[in-house]
């Protein structure tokens, strides 16, 4: 796969899949633009070469929230709300298009000068586009005379925008993006976990979206610490009760099946000996520390305890190797913020002392870092939720794929 450096952008035309879904809060103003400013990098390679920009996106899911009338919900979902901060981050004009693929929008792009921006509406507003379809792709194609994908959190999807349309340009004239690029090789940095122990921190609600995970690092994993609601699946398959805590009764089976596939491998398997627990979903709830065995029948797990902290840090102390996807408890609420928090310490430490390589990826865990002040201090903290999360299951990106 070739990044955007392998490119002379000058006097071309570069049509760049970012992620610009973004949150807004009411009034339509952006309220984390982290994803904007992760494609500069690359929007600014093309325009410093001398080369001109089409940027296509897609923003939330306009096709599952319609109106009550049944339509579109044109104003919600529109990408022209986008347009005014970009414009400042840049320091240039953006031109917008309210359709990714009408004739406007091609007249406009084929004219496009060394220097100019243009954004397309909302490459969901077409059906078109998440399922994939040849003849949208094409028209999509049409816009740029070179393909750059740098939209990493949606690469495991085969929509027109993120892989189809590569299939209009040669293997010389489509690139990853600095983003894209940057995830990819992390990723496989710590797929390859040249550098031993390897240690996975696996946190969350369920257990079920993380089975193809877990099953997938069992092959390369030295240790695996599971944290987080997802725990109690496990303490309770083993025989205690768990009162009122997380528990995915169906997967039971499974996690057992686990463990006993992790020990005829060698991997070893951490989990939880002791819990914050709380007799309500609240951070008003009354709380003790108590172990894994007694936790009273009318009682939740909330956070790992006291124990179970220092017994994981030791873990990843020794790890030089680490990945953390999924929080130990119910971070967002003070009360049950400690675990994930003091896991968040150990592991910016073992990488600023230690010298270990870490990523932080996938959703929560990388809310809560940016909560504790500690994104800095890691190695790498992806972008790629569900992009990031199939990756470690062992599957091929259809978006990166399609790049080679
Ligand atoms: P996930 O999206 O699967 O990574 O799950 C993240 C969510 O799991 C967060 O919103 C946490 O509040 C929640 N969570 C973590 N630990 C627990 C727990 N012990 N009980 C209930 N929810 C939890």
């Amino acid at each position: 796969m070739q990044t955007v450096d392998s490119i002379n952008f000058k006097n071309k035309r570069a049509l760049i899949r970012v992620d610009f879904n973004v949150p807004f809060d009411k009034n339509f103003n952006i309220t984390d633009d982290t994803r904007i400013k992760a494609a500069l990098p690359t929007i600014n390679k093309v325009l410093n070469d001398g080369g001109s920009v089409v940027l296509m996106s897609h923003l939330g899911r306009p096709l599952k929230k319609l109106k009550e009338d049944g339509t579109i919900d044109k104003e919600k979902f529109s990408l022209k709300h986008v347009v005014g901060h970009l414009s400042d981050l840049l320091n240039r004009k953006i031109q917008f298009v309210n359709d990714c693929i009408n004739e406007e929008s091609h007249a406009i792009s084929n004219v496009l000068k060394p220097g100019e921006i243009l954004l397309l509406e909302n490459t969901r507003f077409y059906k078109e586009e998440e399922k994939g379809d040849e003849v949208f792709a094409a028209k999509l194609a049409h816009h740029g005379d070179v393909f750059v994908n740098d939209a990493f959190g949606s690469a495991h999807r085969a929509h027109a925008s993120t892989t189809i349309v590569a299939k209009h340009f040669s293997k010389e004239n489509k690139a990853a993006g600095y983003l894209m690029a940057a995830e990819v090789e992390n990723a496989t940095k710590i797929l390859n976990s040249s550098e031993k122990p390897f240690t996975a921190i696996l946190g969350g609600a369920k257990v079920s979206d993380k089975i193809l995970i877990i099953e997938n690092l069992l092959n390369i994993a030295d240790n695996i610490i599971i944290g987080g609601g997802m725990a109690y699946t496990f303490v309770k398959a083993l025989g205690c009760e768990v009162g009122k805590s997380l528990v995915e009764e169906d997967m039971q089976e499974l996690a057992l099946h686990i463990l006993q596939k992790a020990e005829a491998k060698g991997v070893k398997i951490y989990l939880p000996e002791d819990s914050v627990i709380a007799d309500k979903f609240d951070n008003d709830a009354n709380i003790r520390v108590a172990d894994n065995t007694d936790i009273p029948f009318a009682w939740m797990a909330l956070d790992i305890g006291h124990a179970s902290i220092i017994a994981f840090q030791e873990v990843i102390k020794n790890s030089k190797t680490i990945l953390w996807n999924g929080p130990m408890g119910v971070f967002e609420m003070e009360k049950f913020q400690n675990g994930t928090k003091s896991i968040a310490v150990a592991v910016a430490h073992a990488t600023q002392k230690n010298g270990a390589f870490s990523l932080v990826g996938g959703g929560d865990s990388v809310a809560a870092v940016n909560k504790f002040g500690l994104a800095d201090k890691v190695s790498f903290v992806s972008t790629g939720g569900g992009a990031l999360l199939e990756f470690f299951e062992g599957k091929t990106l259809p978006g990166v794929a399609a790049l080679m």
